[in-house]
């Protein structure tokens, strides 16, 4: 899904890009972790929230799948690995990770606030995340844990249709384009991911349960977790999520704590 605040994400042009008009300043940002299995729908989420209260979107998969559409000379050999990961549907090593979000350190600082879609996905990624945040003297508002079935998941990433021209996503049965197989704003021919098939599905899966999962029990040690249960339409589950966060803040602000 594009939104208006698209232009201000230069997360998503990798390498050394930086964020050349940051949202406006925030009197309260939030700066959210969206964390849950593939397809449960945090992109889509991470659209919505923007959309509402412009924060930065900062999702290491649209970083990849960019470099994934330039010439292979002007990838560098890192990110030529990480998209060989990435089609098998396995993690992308830590280290190719943590560099491309150093990278992008700057959009952490936005004075909107970010969310952060993808990112972390291991135990050793939140590590880092929690020191690149030191550093800046920032914290986490909090962590939306996503909740689905493995077998509605599996049913939403096997028709997940996406538009390689302007990036809209569809979905064959549940969000179905105007002409089948052809994007309903430019026009261009629809296609799945590669990493949306069976295979790799398979594998993706097992990645979270491995290695992404335990953030669960890491974020919610540390009194940050919201778990959000993402079956519904992407609107119910965005009222959901906004409904928690002030539920959250306004717990906090009982508290005395009063994060956001
Ligand atoms: P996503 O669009 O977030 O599902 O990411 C697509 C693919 O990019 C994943 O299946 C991984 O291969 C790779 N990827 C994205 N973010 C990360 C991350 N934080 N750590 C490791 N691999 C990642």
């Amino acid at each position: 899904m594009k939104t208006k605040h698209d232009h201000r994400t230069a997360w998503l042009k990798t390498g050394i890009s930086r964020c050349m008009a940051p949202p406006g300043q925030t009197k309260q940002p939030y700066r959210l972790v969206l964390l849950g299995a593939p397809g449960v729908g945090k992109g889509t989420q991470a659209a919505l929230f923007c959309e509402e209260f412009g924060a930065c979107h900062l999702s290491t998969g649209d970083v990849f799948r960019a470099a994934g559409s330039l010439p292979e000379e002007e990838r560098g050999p890192a990110l030529n690995r990480a998209l060989e990961y990435m089609r098998r549907g396995e993690l992308v090593p830590d280290e190719i990770v943590l560099e491309v979000v150093s990278e992008q350190a700057d959009c952490l600082r936005c004075p909107g606030g970010f969310l952060l879609d993808g990112f972390p996905r291991t135990i050793a990624q939140a590590k880092a995340l929690d020191e690149l945040l030191e550093q800046e003297h920032l914290s986490l508002t909090s962590v939306a844990d996503y909740e689905l079935s493995r077998e509605k998941i599996i049913a939403r990433l096997a028709g997940r249709r996406i538009c390689p021209n302007c990036k809209a996503t569809y979905h064959v049965t549940n969000h179905p384009p105007r002409v089948e197989g052809v994007c309903d704003n430019c026009g261009a021919k629809l296609q799945q991911r590669e990493d949306d098939k069976p295979e790799a599905v398979r594998v993706r899966l097992q990645a979270y349960e491995k290695k992404t999962r335990p953030l669960i029990e890491y974020y919610k040690k540390r009194g940050l977790l919201i778990p959000i249960n993402a079956d519904g339409t992407p609107e119910q589950v965005y009222q959901r999520t906004i409904a928690a966060l002030r539920q959250i803040q306004s717990c906090r602000a009982g508290d005395g704590v009063g994060r956001l």
